[in-house]
């Protein structure tokens, strides 16, 4: 009886996600278990998402990021529920671009995209010592030496991730109303809308976006292929409670979206690399007392240094053989 019960929930269940198209999900049949199934690459070696232990990063200082186009006010962007999640694509060209940090290179902005949990106490897909935030945006932005991104997930480093955590806030982040009002428009799977106003990059994130994480991962749904420069901010962005339930009203074809994380992966033989701020270093030389013997007292000042300069590139050198090798 039971087998007989089970047997039928599972063909209705493959049914629906088939007539819609949705071929892959969070629970049962199509959850993330049996991805590897049909996507081989989902059972990889460098899979994403990851937990990132502190105690095991590698402090470095890379080069600043570069962020451009991201205080640009754009118009027409779609915002579209496909699903999974929702989506947010600028239409209008030239697009936002990131280089720098570890990037080789220039990557164009293809889309963002959130994932969010049942309750605030799960829903982000890195973890950080075992934490979970409520929820996390994905800024995807592909190589442009690849012109696309189909092009780019052939290779191992076409794609790079800039993700961000959020975490509760009493008050409501205005940045947000403009998306979160749009949500309530898509809440149908296959829907899209125009947002209504200009929408600027800078104003949804962080105000800190010198400190973060990066490793070589996955993309982590289907087909979960291993071509991306992942870029962790360690500062979340701080959201209330009932921006966050809004995108839990969002739906699939097999009813309400109410987590699309993926559970941690194996990190394997990969190493995480934890980028500090250039000035970090500068205070520590302060602080050293032998140091400030030999320094004239204007060093004092925070800026950058011909001897923050020099120790910066010191730290660079002896990171750069790693990541160049974890490249391939
Ligand atoms: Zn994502």
């Amino acid at each position: 009886m039971c087998v007989l019960l089970s047997g039928v929930l599972i063909y209705t269940l493959i049914q629906v996600s088939t007539i819609h198209g949705e071929d892959f999900g969070y629970d049962g049949v199509i959850g993330p278990k049996y991805w590897g199934e049909t996507y081989r690459e989902c059972r990889g070696k460098h899979q994403s998402p990851i937990n990132i232990n502190i105690l095991r990063v590698k402090q470095v200082a890379l080069p600043d990021i570069v962020f451009i186009g991201f205080d640009d006010p754009i118009d027409d962007v779609h915002v579209t529920n496909n699903g999974h999640t929702v989506l947010i694509e600028v239409e209008n060209e030239p697009h936002p671009r990131v280089s720098g940090g570890p990037l080789d290179g220039n990557y164009v902005f293809s889309q963002m995209h959130f994932h969010w949990g049942d309750n605030d106490t799960l829903g982000s897909e890195d973890k950080i010592n075992h934490r979970s935030f409520p929820m996390e945006l994905h800024m995807v932005f592909y190589k442009e030496v690849y012109k696309s991104v189909k092009e780019a997930v052939k290779h191992p480093d076409g794609l790079t991730v800039l993700a961000f955590f959020y975490e509760l806030d009493r008050h409501n982040h205005p940045a947000y109303d403009d998306i979160t009002s749009a949500l309530t428009n898509v809440t149908d799977p296959h829907s899209t809308v125009v947002m209504s106003q200009p929408f600027s990059f800078l104003n949804i994130l962080p105000l800190d976006l010198r400190r973060y994480f990066t490793y070589k991962g996955s993309l982590t749904t289907p087909p979960c292929s291993e071509v991306v420069i992942w870029l962790d901010f360690e500062q979340p962005v701080r959201l209330a409670h009932e921006q966050i339930e809004i995108f839990r009203e969002l739906r699939s074809a097999n009813g309400k979206i109410r987590h699309n994380f993926r559970p941690i992966q194996p990190i394997g033989d990969r190493t995480v690399f934890y980028n500090v701020d250039n000035n970090y270093f500068t205070y520590n030389e302060i602080d050293d007392p032998d140091t400030e013997k030999t320094k004239p007292k204007q060093k004092k000042s925070g800026h950058n240094s011909g001897g923050n300069i020099q120790l910066n590139m010191i730290y660079l050198f002896s990171v750069l053989p790693i990541l160049v090798k974890n490249h391939y």
